[in-house]
């Protein structure tokens, strides 16, 4: 055989052992095997075998562990340990707060998907379903967005008291205390449907049922604090808040100054040994009216009153709002969505020891409870709630484009309008798949921290598109406020979401990539628990083992990526035929890539990657799309495949998968190493870009379903609130839509008669008086057209006011 068929031979097996992740001792057999037929039948010259049996040695040594590790391991674990990069306290928290999940699968480079297809459809408890459909729908009746953002700057007595009547506060909190204990999901549409209504009302229920003092208790409360507070919490009887932000500290939040000192002092008449604590703090979300606080601060004991150490750390402890020293009551005012937040500050407050959660044995844990917590707490809340407003955007829009004619047509026939519409379509199907199946991750007992990051950043920002989207279609409409603007509120809202919890830019330079790079890598973790291992031959057993496979995973991944990136990703094996088969396929293809460039990215760049913010925000960026992506298949399975909705899971998968592609090629660009940057540009993009956004046809097709009453345009309204009423414009819009369709061919046979010069009037009721006149339309048929245009000039009119309506009363 010719050089070069042997050439080809050894570049294949070698590609094929690695594509196949084949592990050593297997690698090792099958390129003797080949160096045996080769010595036997290649036509070689006697040095130039001998040279090849000396390189297969060596390679065979790799499989003697102590030959590995004397030679090779040994040098590469000493460097390893002096480059590892300094790990605090809290960042260790951070790290192994909650678990990996499908985020996991996507570091590998080879996803299991069946590890997502074993995840059952979302599904809520029949008690569940009865509270979506009853006090959750009758307390959107009852909500009145405008009355709450623009009249009273609050709920109504009546408000509250439904909230409390009903346990929405409580819906974390077991049975056995009093609660609903209702599982995320059932949280999470709760919160959308609330969101479709009012935001006002969706941030009040949405704290409680957060990361805030019934979480906290219920995970490290001790078994006093539980029975006391949980009850009260359930039953409406206490309200309460969590704070931690102040003047100074912001997203830094270990970095807070407020201090708690362990002192003698009189509580309740008595002499005993407590905390007298000082603190500043502000944006406290219902603490104007909250009657327990959670309070995060700093602890300190010099006089070791309650043990050896002087200063503990961050502790969190529940305090009465009534306890002498505290100031509170006054509002801030958040971008005209005037939920409860104000400022609340405590000047030598004296409390018990036992008001620490979970006792003393909790001093200094405080961080560690509220990073486990937000790990999980973080995927519901505010991705729900974006989720809620945007589907109702979405909703109305729809609606919208198809009555608000211009030029003669609805204006979601221009080009222009529908590719707002299509893309809102597109974001709020992402979104919904995103939440849905999250949640029903958590419901079925996963934690995992890096999707509730991703969800956090990309829910809030699809919902900040999907805002401005529909502002943009509604024109005008959307601008003026009144009762009858249902988008203006929301619009302003978007910058609440996008700042708690994490402000947006920090969770994508920092949380998402940051902490998924360590704790979703199959080795990297453990790599760097075997450095860190006091016992430093038992640790380099380990960092041997880990590295060979690590070495391994690397070369395979670098093998998949090229081989899927020269073939297009067409014959990499997915679980599914059918239409979806490629976005599994080309998931697969850069689940790959992103774990080679994560390897390479950590590798060149060690703990320098912590400070290059822009290199692990695209990084990121492609973890979250590809996670994305993978949330819209398993939705679209979820919801029993059916076939009108394929243009929403194209539409979404296209972009996602583009935006993947368009990050890798950003990230090439910027990475620091131009050498390793080419090389990754030859495993990556061999073929260059290929992949393209969707097109301005699937745009249209999605239009059309969106402004039109189809079940693709109520699915993706699913939960959301939509009762046909008077105050409720989202069921007006809605209604007048279906009527549309209905009048069709009339207003069509009046505009026939136009067109024809059968009809002179210019203005529309004077047009249908016309045909009414001229037996163009019945009598009945004109009173419909009539009826139909009187309707669409209501629900896309708005509102004014007389001068002193508008007037404040006073800040
Ligand atoms: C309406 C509302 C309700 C709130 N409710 C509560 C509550 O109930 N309890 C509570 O304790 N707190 C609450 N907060 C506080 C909220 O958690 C903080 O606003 C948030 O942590 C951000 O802090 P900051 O506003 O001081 O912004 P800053 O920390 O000053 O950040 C400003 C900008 O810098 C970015 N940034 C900061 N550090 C980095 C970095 N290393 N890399 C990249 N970007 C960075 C941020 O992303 C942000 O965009 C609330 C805030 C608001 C607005």
């Amino acid at each position: 055989m010719g050089t070069l068929i042997w050439l080809v031979l050894l570049v294949g097996t070698l590609l094929t052992l690695a594509y196949r992740r084949t592990d050593l001792k297997t690698s090792t057999v099958v390129l003797g095997a080949l160096l045996l037929v080769y010595l036997l039948f290649g036509d070689g010259g006697f040095l130039w075998k001998l040279l090849l049996i000396a390189l297969f040695a060596l390679f065979a040594l790799l499989n003697v562990e102590q030959f590995r590790r004397d030679n090779i391991t040994r040098r590469l674990f000493g460097i390893y340990r002096s480059m590892l990069p300094s790990m605090s306290k809290t960042e260790q928290e951070a790290l192994e707060a909650g678990n990996v999940w499908w985020d996991g699968e996507l570091f590998t480079g080879m996803p299991d998907w069946r590890r997502l297809e074993n995840l059952p459809p979302p599904k809520l408890t029949p008690e569940e379903q009865a509270f979506l459909d009853g006090p959750t729908e009758e307390l959107c009746r009852i909500l009145d967005e405008w009355q709450i953002t623009h009249e009273l700057a609050d709920m109504p007595p009546n408000v509250w008291q439904f909230l409390k009547d009903h346990q929405f506060f409580a819906m974390i909190i077991p049975k056995e205390y009093g609660g609903l204990q209702f599982s995320p999901l059932a949280c999470s549409m709760i919160l959308a449907k609330l969101s479709s209504r009012s935001t006002v009302a969706a941030s009040t229920v949405g704290v409680p049922n957060s990361l805030g003092p019934a979480e906290l208790l219920l995970h490290y409360g001790t078994d006093e604090q539980k029975q006391y507070w949980l009850p009260r919490l359930a039953s409406g009887e206490e309200i309460p808040c969590f704070a931690l932000t102040s003047p100074r500290v912001g997203s830094d939040a270990t970095a807070l100054v407020d201090h708690g000192v362990v002192c003698k002092g009189t509580w309740q008449g008595q002499e005993t040994v407590g905390i007298r604590l000082n603190w500043d703090k502000r944006y406290i979300t219902l603490a104007p009216i909250a009657t327990v606080l959670g309070l995060a601060f700093k602890l300190y004991d010099p006089e070791h009153l309650i043990g050896e150490v002087d200063a503990y750390g961050i502790t969190a402890a529940l305090i009465p709002m009534d306890t002498p020293g505290i100031e509170v009551g006054r509002r801030h005012f958040p971008i005209n969505i005037p939920f409860q937040n104000g400022p609340v500050r405590g000047h030598d407050v004296f409390v018990p020891l036992d008001a620490i959660i979970g006792g003393t044995k909790m001093a200094g844990q405080g961080w560690h409870m509220l990073v486990q917590q937000l790990a999980v707490g973080r995927s519901i809340v505010l991705p729900s709630n974006a989720l809620g407003g945007a589907q109702a955007a979405l909703y109305a829009t729809g609606a919208y484009a198809k009555l608000r004619r211009q030029f003669n047509l609805p204006i979601g026939k221009f080009h222009g309008v529908g590719e707002a519409i299509a893309r809102m379509a597109g974001n709020v199907y992402t979104m919904m798949a995103a939440s849905r199946v999250t949640c029903t991750a958590i419901t079925n007992g996963e934690k995992p921290s890096v999707p509730s990051a991703i969800l956090k950043y990309h829910n809030t920002e699809l919902g900040r598109q999907v805002a401005a989207d529909a502002m943009d279609v509604h024109g005008g409409k959307g601008i003026m406020l009144g009762p009858k603007n249902y988008l203006a509120r929301g619009y302003e809202g978007v910058p609440i979401a996008i700042t708690v919890e994490g402000a947006n830019i920090l969770t994508r330079n920092l949380i998402i990539f940051g902490q998924g790079a360590i704790r979703c890598h199959p080795f990297v973790r453990a790599e760097m628990d075997a450095a860190r291992n006091p016992d430093r031959d038992a640790g380099l057993i380990d960092f041997d083992r880990l590295l060979f496979k690590h070495l391994g995973y690397g070369l395979s991944n670098a093998a998949r990526s090229l081989v899927m990136a020269v073939t297009l990703a067409r014959f990499t094996d997915v679980p599914v035929a059918g239409p979806t088969r490629r976005y599994y396929q080309h998931i697969n293809r850069y689940s790959a890539s992103f774990a080679l460039i994560t390897d390479a990215a950590m590798f060149t760049l060690g703990g320098e990657l912590k400070r290059r913010e822009l290199i692990s925000a695209r990084l990121g960026d492609i973890l979250s799309y590809l996670y994305l992506a993978s949330m819209v298949l398993k939705h679209y399975q979820d919801q029993g495949e059916p076939a009108e909705d394929l243009p929403l899971v194209e539409w979404s998968c296209r972009t996602l998968l583009y935006k993947t592609q368009e990050q890798f090629h950003g990230l090439l660009r910027n990475f620091p190493n131009r050498w390793v940057a080419a090389l990754l540009r030859f495993f990556i993009f061999p073929r260059g870009r290929t992949y393209f956004a969707p097109s301005d046809v699937l745009g249209q097709e999605i239009v059309e379903l969106m402004i039109n009453p189809t079940p693709t345009r109520d699915r993706l309204a699913a939960g959301i609130y939509t009762a046909v009423e008077p105050g409720n414009q989202l069921g007006l819009l809605q209604q007048a839509m279906e009527i549309a369709e209905q009048v069709k061919p009339l207003e069509r046979r009046v505009f026939d008669a136009r067109r024809a010069g059968d009809i002179k009037a210019d203005d529309t009721p004077s047009q249908i008086d016309e045909a009414e006149q001229k037996g163009i339309l019945t009598p009945t048929e004109a009173e419909a057209v009539r009826a139909f245009d009187q309707r669409m000039l209501d629900v896309t009119g708005v509102d004014d006011f007389a001068p002193d309506e508008l007037r404040r009363k006073g800040a």
